[in-house]
């Protein structure tokens, strides 16, 4: 079953051995297991709801608990604490297009502020239920998850935009293709929250951003439907799909997706080599990417990230003798990982292998094989686990992101780093920071951020989760500010929700802003679209 306050599935666990567990207290103190709310009490604490009654509309408490709030850490602290400010009055879960429209117009007939759900994976707040006044209707879109139509001639697959990515994957395995979307939250996300949040799955290098991989589709709004065709390209004037990709609920509810979908590769590897530092790593890495190899994925990690992550593998001889090894090519204690990823043709798969790593080795590179790559492979969907493991042992976890050209991350990477690190100092706390550069283009890269801290342990369960956020709120302030300095932008793949909203006018600009207000306005004239998230 779904955890109700932590990640996926309740049978999976990621249990730390003892050597892992030394090196976190190591690096920031013991933790404390922090005293969670249990779902009965928190379940009594969910008001009646606002709504008139709907045929299609559920008051039932559990479920609107379950969906009161995603997975970013003030989230995270919300349902563990049991002190959750807001529940949707309701939710309702449409099976069809028209049912999405009935909804919409008793949402606004009622006065209702209405929050369309895919799989319910932010970390940035988008589909939290916000105490602004209006009562809060959930549109749960798990249901609208069909295969429409499968274009076998043009590679074209539309979907229900509620589908889920293992469904979604299965679907187009059947048929011999995929999409190659990936994100890290690939087994509840779904395809309309994908396309709404613009999306970057671990493989984007070769299969695309969403934006690449969105064809088509239709958006309905409260003042009607946006039919977007799939064309494979056109000049007929601004693109209407730019409107859709990023919207986050905020103009309508994306019923059905035309994706484009690409045949099952032939051979897949993952290829890991290490660096003696994070600037050689960064040189060999750049050039791969100028020389425009056909690679599906690539992720080179600092020094610290390579360090935490050998350390929290636990298969401490191994690597052991593998750092013996890589000391006498010179790969030591500031030793990065870079993890390179090719999917296609058998022929070309190896012919990419080969370029990349003849680029990586005259800089240095020490290619250690498949291994290392493989193991990533395996558990990239398994990594988000750790977060409950964490948390139960008195850590926090959170991740950021941004991207910027290759010119300004050197900067960008040690200013964000330094801003975290010291971020608790006034309290005396430790923050464990490290990063990798994922998602890579000729131009530049995204940096990818991971800080961990302890939660706060005096045994008063709200008194703890206000200082938890407190030290969150501290952290993600320092590091946001870090980003706009530096001219890094406030999200390259999780969006803006609730938790970036203030940044975005310094990336945008007061005319942008207003030409986004404008947008929301005439898709959304009463205002009823999951206000409170992307601008104000
Ligand atoms: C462990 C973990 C790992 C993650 N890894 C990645 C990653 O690798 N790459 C990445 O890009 N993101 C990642 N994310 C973030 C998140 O998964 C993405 O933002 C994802 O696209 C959200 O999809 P969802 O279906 O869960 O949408 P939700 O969280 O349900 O909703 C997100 C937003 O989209 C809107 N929305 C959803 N469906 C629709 C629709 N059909 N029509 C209109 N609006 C809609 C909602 O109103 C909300 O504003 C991760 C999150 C977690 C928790």
């Amino acid at each position: 079953m779904k955890r109700w306050n932590g990640w996926g599935d309740d049978s999976i666990t990621y249990p730390l051995h003892d050597a892992p567990r030394r090196f976190l207290q190591d690096l920031v103190g013991p933790g404390t297991p922090p005293q969670d709310a249990d779902l009965t009490a928190v379940l009594r604490s969910v008001p009646a709801t606002r709504l008139p009654m709907h045929p299609r509309v559920s008051p039932e408490p559990l479920g609107r608990l379950l969906h009161a709030r995603g997975h970013s850490l003030p989230d995270w602290i919300d349902l563990r604490s049991g002190k959750i400010e807001a529940f949707p009055d309701g939710v309702a879960y449409p099976e069809e297009d028209v049912e999405v429209q009935e909804l919409l117009r008793y949402a606004a007939e009622v006065g209702a502020s209405v929050i369309p759900y895919g799989g319910g994976t932010s970390v940035v707040g988008h589909i939290n239920a916000l105490a602004l006044g209006a009562p809060i209707l959930t549109i749960d879109l798990s249901r609208l998850n069909r295969m429409l139509r499968f274009d076998e001639t043009s590679h074209l697959a539309t979907f229900g935009a509620g589908v889920c990515g293992p469904d979604l994957e299965a679907h187009l395995r059947a048929r011999g293709c995929t999409l190659g979307h990936y994100p890290q939250s690939f087994e509840y996300s779904t395809l309309g929250g994908w396309i709404v949040t613009r999306s970057s799955g671990q493989q984007s290098l070769g299969y695309g951003r969403i934006e690449r991989l969105f064809a088509g589709g239709r958006l309905d709004s409260p003042a009607g439907t946006l039919v977007l065709p799939p064309f494979p390209a056109s000049a007929a004037g601004p693109d209407l799909r730019e409107v859709v990709l990023g919207s986050e609920g905020r103009l309508g509810i994306l019923t059905q997706a035309t994706v484009r979908v690409a045949p099952l590769p032939q051979r897949e590897e993952f290829h890991g080599l290490f660096f003696r530092d994070f600037e050689h790593g960064q040189d060999a890495l750049r050039e791969i990417m100028q020389a425009r190899l056909p690679l599906c994925m690539a992720r080179l990690s600092t020094a610290v990230e390579t360090q935490t992550n050998l350390a929290l593998a636990g298969h401490e001889r191994a690597i052991h003798a593998l750092e013996g090894l890589l000391s006498l090519r010179g790969a030591r204690e500031d030793k990065c990982m870079l993890l390179l990823g090719c999917a296609g043709r058998e022929g070309m798969v190896a012919a990419t292998v080969r370029q990349a790593t003849a680029i990586a080795r005259a800089r240095g590179g020490v290619h250690v094989g498949q291994t290392f790559g493989k193991q990533w492979h395996k558990s990239r969907f398994r990594t988000p686990y750790l977060r409950n493991t964490l948390w139960e042992l008195g850590y926090a976890i959170d991740t950021l992101e941004t991207a910027v050209s290759w010119s300004a991350i050197p900067g960008l990477v040690g200013a964000l780093e330094q801003a975290l690190r010291g971020g608790l100092e006034a309290v005396g706390e430790r923050v464990h920071v490290f990063t990798h550069l994922s998602h890579l283009y000729p131009y530049g890269s995204s940096i990818y951020t991971t800080y961990l801290f302890r939660t706060a342990s005096s045994g008063d369960r709200e008194a703890d989760a206000a200082e938890t956020l407190r030290r969150w709120r501290a952290l993600k302030a320092a590091a946001s500010r870090v980003i706009v300095a530096h001219g890094g932008t406030i999200s390259h793949q999780h969006g803006i929700g609730t938790d970036h909203l203030a940044y975005l006018p310094d990336e945008k600009g007061p005319l942008g802003m207003a030409a986004l207000a404008d947008l929301c306005d005439r898709f959304d004239p009463q205002g009823i679209m999951n206000p409170g998230k992307l601008l104000l």
